[in-house]
């Protein structure tokens, strides 16, 4: 309440709203903000804790804020942005990130530009002539670039509103994305004085939150710290039995829809893609080995929904915004619980429910631990990792609820003892009654055995197989041949590997060898209180029920004919515009338009995600198609409308945004027929002198990952003289091929 009241009364930054100066009263302001969240994003509310981060953006106070990935993080500084008078400056590490971001506001209306080392000096020169009119609300821009000389210097003199720093834990060596560059952000304090200073990331540990506030000299910040539940994620682990069927089952339930498929090696993407094609589907793989164009294509194409399913291993990610990536599956186990976290929560950042799955087997942890071994020579760091890849394989065979597992993992509990969006919670497993039996049974196989061969010979002998090695190793006359002929052999397998994680059993030697561990020992004895869980899948047709019940949130009411229409008319205008669909409309919206069938306009600006400038734009088309599709189906239209709109809907005092008039499909289509090629820009620079600007922009488009050819177009030089400036700079050995 303190700091509520110095708000009030003394702030300085009052003065910046362009519209609500003469307020005084914070609840009427942040009336406004929402005025402004319907206005541009067409969002009805805010969400847990962006309210918060709002109020400490607008005060002027310094502020971290921690969000999971998709928690909303973006508008807790975009909609204080167009609420402030002046540009307000967001530091970003990725140009995929900033061009995304910025194509989105100008979907919406808010007049954003972006300044990287993939543009042209012509829209470069446009973006800056902008800002030095006062005609952009927000400036992206990469560290290198407004630290550089010159730069900072221009912006000092434009005064920003604040400034956002996105992806704030780049900064710290501790955190998994440290970018080099982003630690001349300390200088940002002392170039900034007055400024407050804005940090956002998803970051969970506390050290990285520390790193950032204290490299980014944050002045007693407001440190928001969000819950990582995410509800909408359903997560799934099951044993990789037959990684391709399993996939697939999932994809078939999902048809159209976007996902991510993460491997652990190269190899793995490569081939995995490679059968998805076979099989029919739109699959591309992505992986740090191959040309970055082609890396880039495949990032595109999934985007744009070209491709519905991209491969990848864990390079691919980080800058993707995607909010409707409705499935993400692991064909191996991540190394550790913090990636887990963050690739699936690339699911369903747009709060509809997506689907989670992980395939694993102990083998996976075996290539992690030997990988670990390989790559880290300070046994400090080594010990950590495999500490980390530990968890990771607590949590994949552990058979407690796995939301809770996950966010207990970051210091948070759940509340109540039911998520209902996991396997566990949901009834998909079945935790064995008499585990312990079937673990004893287990073990002796193997002491029978003379802890001599692997899980799959021991599997058959327990099953009875009639297997002829097993016959000539005279193994049918042991007294553990056939003690679990009850089970299918898949079955047992399953528990052995579970046995394993448990550390009941080991792999050992060159042919994983199963040997019973100490703690095994105990249990074939008897002689411990601590017993084995042991779970098995539930009949397939139950999963099968229980998984249509899951698939069915979020469609309530929905017409899925008329949504799919809607959804074609979306990737007709996004490919005229060359823009992803989910910009056009993401899928809540689309849905919610399914559902209500809005006729007019007046109620189309109600549904979820239609701001002022979409309802322009694409409103008439919208409704068209749906009185259309309603009437040859002897549907309703308009249905739970509100009659009229509020006051602050119907009067739209923030005029940022240009009106450009009335807006159709067609004339956009007239507008692209028009267009005429653009002709290549006359830079030739072959032979001539570098500049340390050149060296600058080269040097920040290799860290983009630009491709050497692109890079040597924008400089009007050769790819021979672009690789040896950058070995000249020291960026690529000379030996190394680009
Ligand atoms: P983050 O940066 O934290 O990963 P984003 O800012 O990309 O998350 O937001 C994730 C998704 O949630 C986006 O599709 C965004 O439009 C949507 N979103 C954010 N805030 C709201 C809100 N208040 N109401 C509805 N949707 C929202």
């Amino acid at each position: 309440m303190e700091s509520l009241n110095s708000w009030l009364t003394s702030h300085q930054l009052m003065d910046r709203f362009n519209c609500f100066s003469d307020l005084k009263d914070l609840p009427l302001i942040m009336h406004r903000i929402q005025t402004v969240l319907k206005k541009y994003w067409g969002f009805e509310s805010l969400r847990p804790l962006q309210h918060e981060a709002i109020q400490a953006a607008l005060s002027g106070r310094d502020s971290l804020v921690v969000l999971p990935t998709g928690g909303g993080k973006s508008l807790c500084f975009q909609a204080p942005a167009v609420a402030l008078d002046g540009t307000t400056l967001v530091i970003s590490p990725l140009i995929a990130l900033m061009k995304d971001q910025v194509d989105a506001l100008t979907q919406c209306g808010v007049p954003a530009g972006r300044l990287d080392s993939s543009q042209d000096w012509n829209e470069r020169r446009a973006t800056l002539e902008q800002l030095r009119n006062g005609a952009l609300k927000l400036l992206y821009v990469s560290p290198e670039r407004l630290l550089s000389d010159g730069f900072a210097e221009i912006l000092r003199e434009l005064r920003p509103a604040m400034i956002a720093v996105d992806e704030a834990h780049c900064i710290s060596m501790w955190g998994h994305d440290f970018r080099p560059e982003y630690t001349q952000l300390s200088r940002l304090r002392e170039i900034f004085s007055g400024l407050p200073i804005h940090a956002f990331t998803a970051t969970a540990t506390d050290h990285v939150r520390q790193d950032i506030i204290r490299q980014l000299q944050l002045r007693d910040p407001e440190v928001l710290i969000g819950s990582f539940h995410r509800p909408n994620l359903h997560y799934s682990v099951q044993h990789k039995s037959d990684p391709v069927r399993q996939i697939k089952e999932l994809i078939d339930r999902r048809p159209g829809e976007s996902g991510i498929i993460y491997c652990i090696r190269r190899k793995d993407v490569d081939e995995l893609t490679e059968r998805l094609v076979r099989l029919g589907y739109k699959a591309a793989p992505y992986h740090a080995g191959m040309e970055a164009e082609a890396r880039k294509r495949s990032q595109t194409d999934f985007i744009e929904d070209r491709v519905q399913i991209i491969v990848a291993t864990v390079a691919f990610g980080m800058g993707i915004d995607k909010p409707n990536v409705r499935f993400v599956i692991h064909s191996g186990l991540p190394k550790s619980i913090e990636h887990y976290q963050q690739e699936t929560g690339r699911a369903g950042r747009d709060g509809l429910l997506a689907e989670c799955r992980l395939l694993w087997q102990s083998r996976d942890a075996a290539t992690w631990r030997f990988i670990i071994e390989q790559s880290h020579e300070d046994l400090e760091v080594r010990r950590i990792a495999l500490d980390k890849l530990r968890d990771m394989e607590n949590f994949a065979s552990g058979v407690t609820c796995r939301h809770s597992s996950l966010i207990g993992y970051f210091g948070e509990t759940l509340d109540g003892d039911n998520c209902s969006a996991c396997d566990i919670c949901h009834g998909e497993l079945e935790i064995m009654v008499e585990s312990k039996q079937a673990a004893q049974k287990i073990l002796s196989c193997v002491v029978r055995l003379k802890e001599m061969f692997g899980a799959d010979y021991t599997c058959k002998v327990l099953i009875g197989s009639n297997d002829e090695r097993i016959r000539q190793n005279g193994h049918d006359a042991l007294s553990t041949y056939g003690l679990l002929a009850d089970q299918p052999y898949r079955q047992v397998r399953d528990w052995t590997e579970q046995l394993i994680v448990q550390d009941y059993l080991a792999k050992t030697g060159e042919y994983n060898q199963l040997s019973v561990t100490s703690k095994g020992w105990l249990l074939l004895r008897d002689e411990t209180n601590e017993t084995p869980k042991l779970s098995k899948p539930v009949t397939r047709k139950t999963r099968a029920e229980k998984r249509k019940a899951v698939d069915q949130r979020d469609w309530s009411g929905v017409d899925r004919g008329l949504y799919k229409e809607l959804r074609r008319l979306c990737k007709e205008i996004a490919e005229i515009k060359r823009i992803p669909p989910y910009m056009v409309f993401g899928d809540a919206a689309l849905r919610d338009m399914a559902r209500r069938r809005p006729a007019t306009l007046d109620n189309f600006i109600q549904i979820t995600g239609v701001g002022e400038r979409k309802l322009k734009q694409y409103g008439k088309d919208f409704t068209e198609v749906i009185r259309k599709y309603c009437r040859n189906n002897s549907l309703d239209t308009n249905l739970s409308f509100d009659a009229g709109l509020d006051d602050d809907r119907s009067h739209h005092e923030l005029q940022i945004v240009p009106d450009d008039g009335a807006w159709s499909i067609e004339k956009l289509k007239r507008q692209v027929d028009s267009l005429q090629p653009q002709a290549p820009p006359a830079n030739n620079r072959r032979g001539a002198k570098w500049t340390k600007e050149e060296d600058e922009n080269v040097r920040a488009m290799f860290y983009d990952g630009l491709p050497p050819k692109e890079i040597a177009n924008k400089f009007g030089r050769s790819r021979g003289a672009i690789r040896s400036r950058l070995i000249k700079l020291g960026l690529v050995d000379p030996d190394e091929s680009l």
